[in-house]
């Protein structure tokens, strides 16, 4: 089966997210890419027009206003709309799936402008909406959350009889050369970092001071960095569908450098994200901090090094201990060549296009509001080594902690 998509979102995701659609006329007959700044979407269609032959359509939405992305909806009448804009307008995009029954897939899960809490309570909590509607809501189809939830998965249907334990380890190895730059939306990622960590053991949440608990780790085809302990959302429903879990954390790697730039940036009240009044204007600090940080989308140009970002799962199979891992190793220069992006946005872009495929096609098929791991692992993974990014099995490393 093959349709029509709305992309909505010009960002550095975005951008990976539509030219990869692009690459994929059988499957993605007809494309729209809406955001906010309308040259953000016209940069897009030309870069779809010049490199992939393809020609898309494009227009201005604030998707924060249900009924403007309504409009849209019934003007270009998509089979899937696939939200590649930021976490405050999951539940806006939602509704207006909702109410033009069509289906919708993103890679973050909601999270309220005024506060940095994010969790899949508010989207789960529309199931039985999108049951009744008919349609499909897939959450998270990024890598982290996205290609993590689908390696999981695979590892526990394919190698245990019951899974114990998993870490999620993410290593961003490259070097973009400017002394303070974040991978994707900074706002977004600042605010994840921020907060406090946290993991599950033992059926319970134990939450920690931010960034209290590292060790070093080491990466395939990286090498030994150092990663530390957040909270990230795949946690949360991974938890809820494997039961057996034990523990699961989540890690991730900073450069001393980076860490030294945010240690002072909150020292001085810059990630602040309530309003400050500032030459008689409230302004929030963070989004200024944002205004004056690299944009993610340009950082690619001159970016080296990799990500190495995988899962190493522990349980029982026959009655044995067993402990696998399971990879993608993703590079800079690479995914400049193909798309002008860096890896991060690569990482997040290809498995965002490629979840909408499983939502066009019927490969992973539903009502109501799923997670990635809710679906049979094989489509998902056979298109990540087709679209660029190949996994392998390797040996897990030891963790010391
Ligand atoms: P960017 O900030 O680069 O892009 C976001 C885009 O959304 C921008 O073009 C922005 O418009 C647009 N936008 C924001 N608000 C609105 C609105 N109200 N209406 C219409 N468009 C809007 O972020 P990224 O591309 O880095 O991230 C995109 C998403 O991907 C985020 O949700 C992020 O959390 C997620 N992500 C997921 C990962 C994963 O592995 N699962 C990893 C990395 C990111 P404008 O250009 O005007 O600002």
């Amino acid at each position: 089966m093959s349709g029509r998509i709305l992309v909505i979102g010009a960002g550095a995701a975005g951008n990976v997210a539509v030219q990869k659609c692009a690459m994929l006329p059988e499957v993605f007959t007809e494309i729209h890419l809406a955001s906010r700044t309308l040259s953000k979407c016209t940069a897009i269609q030309a870069r779809c027009a010049e490199k992939w032959k393809r020609s898309i359509s494009v227009s201005q939405v604030d998707a924060d206003n249900v009924n403007e992305t309504v409009e849209l909806i019934r003007e270009f009448k998509p089979d899937v709309v696939l939200n590649m804009a930021l976490p405050y307008q999951d539940l806006a995009i939602m509704e207006a799936c909702l109410q033009t029954k069509v289906h919708y897939v993103d890679t973050a899960n909601y999270e309220p402008k005024d506060e940095a809490k994010f969790c899949y309570k508010w989207q789960w909590d529309l199931h039985d909406r999108f049951k009744e509607a008919g349609i499909m809501a897939l959450l998270g189809s990024g890598f982290d959350p996205g290609v993590t939830n689908v390696f999981t998965a695979h590892l526990a249907a394919t190698y245990f009889d019951e899974i114990h334990t998993l870490d999620i380890v993410d290593c961003n190895d490259g070097d973009h050369g400017h002394p303070f730059a974040t991978n994707f939306n900074p706002e977004i990622n600042i605010r994840e970092i921020t907060q406090k960590g946290k993991y599950f053991e033992n059926g319970q949440w134990v939450e920690i001071e931010p960034m209290s608990i590292s060790q070093d780790i080491a990466f395939p085809e990286v090498g030994s960095r150092r990663g530390y302990l957040l909270y990230h959302e795949e946690l949360e429903s991974l938890v809820k569908h494997f039961p057996t879990l034990k523990r699961a954390r989540f890690w991730m790697t900073f450069g001393e450098e980076y860490l030294t730039h945010l240690r002072v940036l909150e020292n001085v009240g810059m990630t602040r994200i309530d309003e400050v009044e500032f030459n008689g204007q409230k302004i929030v600090p963070l989004q200024f901090l944002k205004a004056v940080l690299p944009n993610p989308s340009e950082l690619s140009t001159n970016y080296t090094g990799k990500t190495s970002i995988g899962c190493i799962v522990s349980g029982v199979k026959d009655g044995k201990p067993l402990r696998k891992m399971i990879v993608n190793v993703c590079d800079h220069a690479v995914c400049h060549a193909e798309v002008a992006a860096q890896a991060v946005s690569y990482t997040t872009g290809v498995p965002a296009m490629i979840g909408a495929k499983q939502v066009l096609t019927g490969a992973w098929s539903g009502i109501g509001v799923f997670n990635m791991e809710e679906f049979l692992p094989a489509p998902f993974l056979a298109d990540l080594n087709q679209h660029g990014l190949p996994w392998q099995i390797v040996d897990a490393p030891e963790l010391s902690v």
